[in-house]
């Protein structure tokens, strides 16, 4: 069976390498989803990774302590380098080639962003992660995701979290709220569904850029969702 999609975008946030800890990351966490990537880029699918940093710090709420909005954000966007880096250490372990780029210049330790050498690397198959956000404070790594698959010309972005799609109320608290399995960016955004940023919800309807929303505690659903199963929730035009 070949695979539904040719180049995709994965957004992992901070908290899925988090696992069941309060912070941080854990490694057995990230080492399960390195294997699932492992197998979906042998299946020949192209796959860039935007990671988060929320495992480590986030901008708003250290500003809700008293720190500058724009040296929280600073700060990060320096912590989704260290979740890119481990992300790397890991595919790598296993045999998965990688890049990281960040959008902050660090050198030494990744290549900076640029858009056709990312694009020429996934061509050559090889995982590119992209650290550092955006590069830019007030953004989220949600409206990077967005960014970089319309840049990339992804052609969906998968947005793995810890609930298997998007209800029409929350389950935790109402179980019989109901999965939806499609949904437009219109509802999303007049619902105010917090599935991703109003931004990124924005620039993905722009660019006409589908979101699956899936569960990734599951395992083998980036698989499923590369394969084109109709798992969580497909938000499009
Ligand atoms: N951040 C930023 N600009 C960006 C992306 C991220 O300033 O383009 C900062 C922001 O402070 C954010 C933090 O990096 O809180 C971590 O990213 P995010 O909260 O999006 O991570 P996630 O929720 O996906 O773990």
């Amino acid at each position: 069976m070949g695979t539904n999609y040719r180049r995709v975008l994965l957004k992992l946030s901070g908290e899925a390498l988090m696992g069941n800890m309060g912070y941080g990351i854990d490694p057995e966490v990230v080492k399960g989803i390195a294997q699932e990537l492992g197998e979906v880029v042998a299946t020949g699918v192209q796959v860039a990774i935007v990671v988060g940093g929320g495992n480590i710090f986030r901008g708003v709420k250290a500003a809700s302590a008293g720190m500058d909005r724009a040296t929280g954000d600073y700060i990060g966007m320096i912590a989704t380098v260290m979740n890119a880096m481990t992300l790397q250490d890991s595919l790598e372990r296993i045999g998965v080639q990688t890049r990281v780029q960040t959008a902050i210049a660090m050198q030494e330790l990744a290549e900076p962003y640029i858009r056709r050498r990312a694009i020429r690397h996934l061509e050559k198959g090889r995982v590119v992660i992209f650290g550092a956000g955006s590069g830019n404070p007030f953004f989220t790594t949600d409206t990077t995701a967005a960014l970089r698959a319309a840049e990339i010309e992804a052609e969906v972005i998968f947005k793995a979290t810890k609930v298997d799609g998007i209800y029409d109320a929350d389950p935790e608290i109402y179980p019989e709220a109901k999965r939806y399995s499609t949904l437009t960016y219109t509802h999303v955004l007049a619902k105010d569904l917090r599935v991703m940023d109003s931004t990124a919800i924005a620039l993905c309807k722009e660019n006409n850029i589908p979101i699956l929303v899936f569960d990734l505690t599951v395992r083998g659903n980036i698989h499923r969702a590369v394969m084109g199963e109709s798992i969580g929730t497909l938000v499009g035009g």
